[in-house]
C-alpha cells in the first residue's frame, strides 16, 4: 500500500498541523503559567490585605461599643439613679423608671446591644432591660470581671447565640464606683464585617479562638470542631498557604491575629474558585486553539492541495510526454501559486516545442523517404538504361545481331575456353556476293533491307550455342562452339543453300537473279589470329572460286581439303 506520508500534501499539512499545535500549546502553557503566577501574586497580596482590613474594622467596632458603654455608664441619668435603685417608695420608683427609660431608649437606638444590665460591683443585677428572660443568677459574676475601665468579656454561648458582654464602671461625682453597666453584644452584627466583597461570596471569613475553636462555626461544621489551618496560621498576614479543609477540599488560606481577644481571623477560599479564571481562560484558550489548529490545518491542506495538484498534473503530463504522446498541455491559470503557474507555462511551451520538432522531424523523414524512393527509381531507370546501353553497345542497330566489338570479345573468350577444355571451335565467315551491285540497283535502303532479311535467315540456322554477329558492312560471322570443322562446314553449306534458295529480293519485280553468299570456314587450333586469317582466306578462296560456295580452310594438323557440299545434307 502507498505510504500516505510520501504525499507532499500530507507532509505539508502534517507539518503545519504540528507547528500550529506546538505553538498553540506553547502559547497556552506560557499564558496559563503567567496567569497562574499573576493570580498567585494577586492572592498573596489580597488575602492578607483583606484580612488586615477586616481585623481593623473589627477592632474599630469593638472600640465603638466600648466607648458607647462608657458613655452610657457615665450618663447623669444613670449615675444619679443608680444609688436609688434599691430605695423604697417613690424615690426608688422614680429612679428605676428613669434608668429603665434611658436603657430602653439606648436599646432602641443601638441595635448592637441586646440587653443592658445595671449591676453591683460583684455582679448582682439591679436593673435589667431587654427581651426574654432575665439573666440567671451568677451569670454576670462568672462571665465578667470588675475592671477599672470599660472592657469586653471573652465570647461565650448564651442560649443559641454567641455573645460578649461590654462592661463599664458607673462613678459618682467623687469618682467612686457605685455600680457597673453591662451590655450584652449581639455578635450577629459582626457578620456584616466578616465578609469581603473583593474576594466574593466564595471566600469564608471566620474567627477562631486560641484553641482554634470556631467562634461562629461555618455552615456544615460541627460547633466543637477545630480549625486546622496551621499552615495558614504560619503564613500569618504576610502570605497565603495552600492546604486541605476539613471536607478534603483544596483551599487557599491566610490568617491575622486579633490581639484584643487573642483571636485569629481566618480567610479561606476554595482553590478552584480562586483560580477559576485560569480554568475558564484555559478552556477559552483551548477552544481557540482547537479552532486555530483546525482552521490552519484546513488552510494548509487547501494550500498543499493547490501546490500538489498542478504538480501531479505536471508529472502526469510529463509521463504522457515520455510515452510518446504529442502536444500534451496543462490547463494554465488553473491553480494558485505563481511558481507553479510559471512551471506550467514553461512545460506547455516545452511540450509545444517538442511537438513542433517531432512534426518537423517526421516531415523531414517523409521527404527523405520520398527522395530515397525517387533515387531508387532513378537508379533503376539508370541501370535499365545502362542495360539498354550495354545491349546497344554490343548490338548491331540494323540487324539486331551482335556487333563486331562483342564478337571480338566473345571470340577471345571462347578461344581461351576451347584451349582449356579442348573442345572444338570453328569460325564461319560469310560475305554477300556483289553487294555493291544490289546496292546500286535497290538503293542503300534496299541494301539495308537485304541485310536485315539475311540476318533473319542466318539466325534460323544457327544453334542456341552458336554466336552469330554482323562482322562488317555486309559480312557476317558465326562462331560455332563445340563444333568441329566438319560440322562447321556443314553449317556453312546449309546457310549458303538456304540463302541461295530463299528469295531474299523477290519482292523487287525487276530482279530475277538470286542473292548469294560466299562462306569461309576454319577451325581453331590454339591461335586466335590464325583462326581468323584462315577463315578469311577460305572466304577469299570461295570468292575466287566463283562465289556462292563454301571453302573450308584445311585444319592445321591435317592438310586434306574438306568439300562442304559433301556434308550439306548431313548437317
Ligand atoms: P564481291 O562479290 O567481291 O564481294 O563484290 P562486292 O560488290 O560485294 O564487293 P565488296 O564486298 O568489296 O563491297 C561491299 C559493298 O557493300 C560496298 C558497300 O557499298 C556495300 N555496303 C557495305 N556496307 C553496307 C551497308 O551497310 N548497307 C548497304 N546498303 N550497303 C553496304
Ligand atoms: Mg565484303
Ligand atoms: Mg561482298
Amino acid at each position: 500500500m502507498r505510504n500516505p506520508l510520501r504525499s507532499l500534501a500530507a507532509r505539508i499539512t502534517l507539518l503545519v498541523f504540528a507547528a500550529t499545535i506546538l505553538s498553540s500549546l506553547t502559547v497556552s502553557w506560557i499564558s496559563v503559567q503567567s496567569l497562574d503566577g499573576f493570580l498567585r501574586r494577586k492572592v498573596d497580596q489580597r488575602f492578607p490585605q483583606v484580612a488586615s482590613r477586616i481585623v481593623e474594622e473589627l477592632d474599630h467596632w469593638y472600640t465603638l461599643r466600648t466607648r458607647e458603654v462608657e458613655v452610657f455608664a457615665g450618663s447623669d441619668i444613670l449615675t444619679e439613679s443608680a444609688p436609688e435603685l434599691d430605695a423604697r417608695g417613690r424615690r426608688g420608683d422614680r429612679a428605676r423608671d428613669e434608668a429603665e427609660q434611658y436603657l430602653r431608649y439606648v436599646l432602641e437606638s443601638f441595635p448592637q446591644f441586646d440587653r443592658l444590665v445595671i449591676a453591683t460591683a460583684d455582679g448582682t443585677p439591679r436593673l435589667e432591660v431587654g427581651p426574654g428572660d432575665p439573666l440567671p443568677g451568677g451569670f454576670l459574676a462568672s462571665n465578667t470581671r470588675p475592671t477599672e475601665h470599660a472592657s469586653i468579656s471573652r465570647s461565650f454561648r448564651y442560649g443559641q447565640r454567641l455573645v460578649q458582654i461590654a462592661s463599664a464602671p458607673m462613678r459618682d461625682t467623687e469618682q467612686r464606683t457605685i455600680a457597673r453597666l453591662h451590655a450584652m453584644l449581639d455578635l450577629s452584627h459582626l457578620d456584616a464585617l466578616l465578609k469581603s466583597e473583593e474576594l466574593g461570596d466564595s471566600a469564608n471569613v471566620f474567627i477562631v479562638d486560641p484553641d482554634h475553636r470556631f467562634m461562629d462555626p461555618p455552615e456544615g461544621i460541627d460547633p466543637d470542631a477545630r480549625w486546622q489551618g496551621d499552615r495558614a496560621e504560619r503564613a500569618h498576614a504576610t502570605a497565603v498557604a495552600y492546604y486541605d479543609d476539613p471536607f478534603g477540599e483544596k483551599v487557599i488560606g491566610t490568617s491575622v491575629s486579633f490581639p484584643r481577644f487573642d483571636w485569629t481571623l481566618v480567610i479561606e477560599q476554595s482553590y478552584d474558585e480562586a483560580f477559576a479564571p485560569i480554568v475558564s481562560s484555559m478552556s477559552r484558550v483551548a477552544g481557540w486553539n482547537v479552532a486555530i489548529v483546525l482552521g490552519v490545518g484546513l488552510l494548509a491542506f487547501r494550500i498543499a492541495g493547490s501546490i500538489v495538484k498542478p504538480l501531479e498534473a505536471l508529472s502526469d503530463a510529463a509521463s504522457r510526454l515520455s510515452q510518446g504522446e504529442r502536444e500534451v498541455e496543462i490547463e494554465e491559470g488553473f491553480y494558485g501559486t505563481e511558481e507553479v503557474h510559471v512551471l506550467t507555462k514553461t512545460f506547455n511551451q516545452m511540450s509545444r516545442g517538442l511537438g513542433r520538432s517531432a512534426r518537423e522531424l517526421e516531415e523531414n523523414q517523409r521527404e527523405i523517404e520520398i527522395a530515397n524512393q525517387r533515387l531508387l527509381s532513378k537508379n533503376e531507370e539508370l541501370s535499365n538504361m545502362n542495360l539498354v546501353l550495354e545491349q546497344l553497345s554490343i548490338t548491331d542497330g540494323l540487324t539486331k545481331l551482335h556487333n563486331h566489338r562483342y564478337f571480338q570479345d566473345a571470340l577471345a573468350a571462347e578461344c581461351k575456353r576451347a584451349s582449356r577444355s579442348g573442345e572444338p571451335l570453328c569460325l564461319v565467315l560469310i560475305d554477300i556476293d556483289y553487294f555493291k551491285r544490289w546496292n546500286d540497283r535497290l538503293g542503300h535502303a534496299g541494301g539495308d533491307e537485304i541485310l536485315r532479311r539475311l540476318a533473319e535467315v542466318l539466325n534460323q540456322h544457327c544453334r542456341e550455342t552458336d554466336l552469330l554477329a554482323r562482322y562488317g558492312g555486309e559480312e557476317f560471322a558465326i562462331l560455332a562452339i563445340d563444333t568441329d570443322l566438319v560440322g562447321a562446314a556443314a553449317l556453312g553449306e546449309k546457310v549458303r543453300q538456304s540463302v541461295a534458295e530463299s528469295e531474299l529480293v523477290t519482292d523487287v519485280p525487276s530482279e530475277k537473279e538470286p542473292l548469294t553468299i560466299s562462306v569461309g570456314v576454319a577451325a581453331y587450333a590454339g591461335d586466335r589470329k590464325r583462326l581468323f586469317v584462315d577463315a578469311d582466306a577460305a572466304l577469299y578462296a570461295a570468292k575466287d572460286a566463283g562465289r556462292n560456295q563454301v571453302v573450308v580452310s584445311p585444319p592445321a594438323t591435317d592438310a586434306s581439303r574438306i568439300d562442304p557440299s559433301e556434308y550439306a545434307d548431313d548437317a
